[in-house]
């Protein structure tokens, strides 16, 4: 390995082991995130959205401020408590013994203390004092969270969605009552600070930058981190000449416009976009496990275990299910644009091709890439959601056989033989199928997309998920190849452990000098006209991503501690 790979490794690697603590927070990380003056937060007010279920319910730093203010009024900290509960309760989808204790504890949120009846000077004010819920629930839906718990206690695999009628009314509380009150605190007055720290303009300055991780389209990607938190990111530039020349603005443009409204465990985030005077740069998830194209043909030829591959198609799934509730078509679904993170999860990456459905109407266009086009767009019919299924379709086939449904990789073989057997050719099943994994890949890869798995549901075409969710590969367990039925409301909450974990001091990249350089750019000119576009791709942070950093890299907890404008102290969050 070259020297300067090496030194480039260390330096990133060192980088990403300090990442998220506080070595890797400038010594001046204070000075960036100083808020400012109450008063000078006010009129941000009017600017945003203040209604619950986006400041409570999306912003990471709104909830956190919420549950500390419901803390300090018992009423509120335990109608908090017994949502709370319910959550823990509906992730936990795989564990029956897990699930009988939680409803337990629910079911202990009705128990009135018990009085002391011996005692011959009953304080009547006690006997007096009118339960949390009494303002809240209704007879009708204690009986509910009561009698739901018991029949918990007798099943054998307890279902989910059983407190849902409480659970919504005691939300209708702490979004009226509640919330009114957390308006009128200083709690509300430090989310507004939070606010204006988040809306700040953001530059190159913003970050420090480390090794090349891949090469796109109009520029590099490499590795960065915010000096003032420390959290890497990985830094995807579109130099602007480039993206003139070849009058890419609009598609550039888009891709940065559908990140930033996509907010999946199961999507690449984006964090930040900004300009600099060359380039335009989305800060995306850094995904440090490399891509699935990595692992399926340099680590692991010959495909995956089905375990592997029931994971990851579990997660792609999300994801593709949080696209498409968006109404996104993703349209590029292939090995090379699967990221992995640091603990195996994996994203969808690489939005340049997604598209915003209107209305739900199917549209027309011959993108994607060769070999995992489905059909109708190969024969340049109207498509929509059945696209992504077929994508991936012959990811899950390639995660398993080691080679793609329709291509031998790195086969010389024209586009349109290729796009004929796409069309024409059943592809075929070799012994490395188990029979849950063949009829799935089979009825994803129905040529016609009106019999296609994820698009036979009645109802909404945006919830074809729910139909792959309930395939035998997903719910049925297999003693052979140790593949588990999927807990999916776990697997949504971030809580299953991967059956693959990254080596955390390996870069799973090609070594620097191996990714190619960039040719410069001729004949182009930027002019004042562009800077139109520029302005609206330069928004700055996004709001959910960024609040997630402050939390995550404890700036939050830290600068929580400080006194108020007005001479209050906010308590500590994390005590
Ligand atoms: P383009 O749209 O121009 O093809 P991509 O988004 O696919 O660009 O990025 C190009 C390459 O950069 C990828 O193949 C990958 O190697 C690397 N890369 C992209 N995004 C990330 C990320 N979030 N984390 C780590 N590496 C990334
Ligand atoms: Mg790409
Ligand atoms: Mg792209």
């Amino acid at each position: 390995m070259e020297i300067e790979n090496i030194v480039a490794n260390t330096v990133y690697i060192k980088a990403r082991e300090s990442g998220g603590q506080k070595k890797g927070k400038s010594k001046k990380w204070k000075n960036y995130l100083q808020f400012p003056h109450f008063m000078e937060c006010r009129s941000i007010s009017r600017e945003i959205d203040i209604s619950y279920s986006y400041v409570i319910e999306k912003q990471p730093i709104g909830k956190l401020l919420f549950q500390e203010f419901c803390q300090s009024n018992s009423d509120y900290g335990t109608a908090c408590n017994f949502l709370n509960k319910i959550d823990e309760y509906e992730t936990n989808d795989d564990d029956a013994e897990a699930r009988k204790r939680l409803a337990k504890d629910i079911a202990a949120f009705f128990v009135i203390p018990a009085q002391s009846e011996s005692n011959d000077t009953p304080s009547s004010s006690h006997v007096d004092t009118p339960q949390w819920y009494t303002a809240i629930l209704e007879e009708e839906a204690i009986k509910t969270v009561t009698s739901s718990s018991e029949i918990v206690q007798n099943e054998s695999e307890p279902a989910s969605d059983l407190f849902l009628a409480p659970y919504k009314l005691v939300r209708a509380f702490l979004a009226d009552r509640a919330f009114k009150s957390f308006l009128e605190s200083p709690y509300y007055h430090r989310y507004l600070q939070w606010k204006w720290l988040e809306r700040r303009p953001v530059d190159k300055h913003t970050f420090r930058l480390y090794r090349v991780l891949g090469k796109g389209g109009f520029g590099e990607v490499c590795a960065c981190q915010v000096r003032a938190s420390g959290k890497m990111y990985a830094l995807k530039k579109l130099e602007k000449k480039r993206v003139k020349k070849r009058h890419a603005e609009t598609l550039s443009l888009n891709e940065k416009q559908i990140l930033q409204k996509i907010n999946s465990a199961f999507v690449v985030s984006l964090a930040y976009a900004y300009e600099t005077k060359d380039a335009l740069c989305l800060v995306l998830t850094l995904m440090n496990g490399g891509d699935l194209k990595f692992h399926l043909y340099n680590l692991m030829p010959g495909g995956f275990d089905e375990k592997r591959v029931q994971f990851c198609a579990a997660e792609i799934t999300l994801g593709l299910q949080h696209l498409h509730r968006e109404r996104i078509l993703y349209r590029d679904l292939k090995p090379e644009n699967i990221l992995l993170d640091d603990f195996g999860h994996v994203r969808i990456s690489d939005l340049g091709l997604a598209v915003e459905l209107k209305e739900n109407e199917p549209i027309k266009g011959r993108v994607g890439t060769v070999g995992y086009m489905a059909p109708e767009i190969v024969k340049n019919e109207r498509y929509s959601y059945g696209v992504d299924w077929w994508g991936l379709g012959c990811l899950i086939y390639e995660m398993i056989e080691g080679k793609a449904p329709f291509r031998q990789r790195k086969e010389k073989v024209k586009r349109e033989e290729v796009e004929r057997r796409v069309k024409e050719d059943q592809e075929k099943y070799s012994e490395k199928f188990t029979e849950a994994a063949r009829t799935l890949c089979r009825g994803l890869l129905h040529k016609e997309p009106g019999f296609r798995l994820g698009c036979r549901r009645v109802g909404k075409a945006e919830e074809g998920a729910e139909e792959l969710k309930v395939h035998p590969f997903f719910t049925h367990g297999d003693t052979t190849t140790g593949r588990e039925p999927v807990p999916w409301k776990k697997l949504e909450a971030g809580k299953v452990n991967p059956p693959f974990c990254p080596d955390p001091r390996a870069v799973y990249a090609k070594d620097v000098l191996d990714i190619e350089q960039f040719s410069t750019v001729k004949g182009v000119r930027l002019d004042a006209n562009d800077n139109h576009f520029y302005e609206k791709f330069n928004t700055g942070s996004v709001s959910i991503p960024w609040q997630n950093e402050m939390i995550e890299t404890e700036c939050y907890a830290e600068l929580n501690e400080i006194y108020l404008p007005t001479g209050e102290l906010v308590p500590d969050l994390n005590p």
